[in-house]
């Protein structure tokens, strides 16, 4: 990891001790992933100080980086293994993006808001993370059915109700998590593709920034 400094790895490895192995997620890979990025990073200077709270932190209109809790949870219950070919919609801070990285090589990220995939790109290539992530910006609905199917797709933003455009892009054995409901929090689901039949589970209640409808406009690649 190119960023190193004693007190971010201390913070972090805290942070990994009390709010995550404390609430039973032991996941060695998932572990390892969250003491090696450095989560100051992907915060807006003026709430760098709370970057290691156990807590969502807003990053600008309509975007957060998720709770690393959150982070940890989706991660691990996705069931990342190093050969998958990972879809994430929503790479606002590109945080959840870079753990993703670390678990799989194979990362598509998708980001309505140009601007913010492109500094989630930055992020990215500053820690080394960048090489198997491509990033793209438009609707991630639709805007990698050309590399679809995925073996994982994580959704995080909240949805009305589940995109079956998405669920079409999941390949057999694919699990999708995405948080669905029509309130301010929504319900963590978990879908399963098994022989061409969808299973789905409920995880955990959340709350998520919405996922914008956009009627199905597709993106470009950020490179
Ligand atoms: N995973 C992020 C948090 C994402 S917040 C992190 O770790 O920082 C949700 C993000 O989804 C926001 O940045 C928002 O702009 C984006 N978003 C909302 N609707 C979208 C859509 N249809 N396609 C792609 N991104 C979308």
């Amino acid at each position: 990891m190119v960023e190193r400094s004693e007190n971010s790895e201390t913070l972090r490895a805290q942070m990994i001790q009390t709010q995550i192995i404390a609430r039973g997620i032991r996941d060695e890979a998932v572990l390892r992933a969250m003491q090696s990025v450095p989560r100051e990073l992907f915060v807006p200077d003026k709430h760098r100080g709370q970057a290691y709270d156990d807590k969502a932190l807003p990053v600008g209109p309509g975007q957060t980086i998720s709770q690393p809790f959150i982070v940890a949870y989706m991660s691990h219950k996705l069931q990342v293994e190093s050969g998958h070919r990972v879809l994430e919609v929503g790479t606002g801070t590109g945080y959840q993006t870079a753990i993703l990285a670390q678990l799989s090589g194979d990362v598509y990220t998708v980001e309505l808001d140009a601007a913010l995939s492109r500094l989630a790109a930055q992020r990215l290539e500053r820690l080394g993370l960048c090489r198997h992530v491509v990033f793209r910006s438009g609707d991630g609905v639709v805007a990698c059915r050309d590399a679809a199917p995925f073996d994982r797709i994580l959704v995080t933003a909240g949805s009305e109700s589940i995109p079956e455009q998405l669920v079409s892009q999941l390949a057999e054995n694919g699990l999708m998590i995405i948080p669905v409901g029509r309130g301010k929090t929504q319900m963590m689901l978990r879908i399963r593709m098994r022989k061409g039949v969808r299973v789905e589970q409920s995880l955990l209640a959340c709350r998520f920034v919405p996922l914008i409808d956009t009627g199905g406009c597709s993106g470009q690649p950020e490179g």
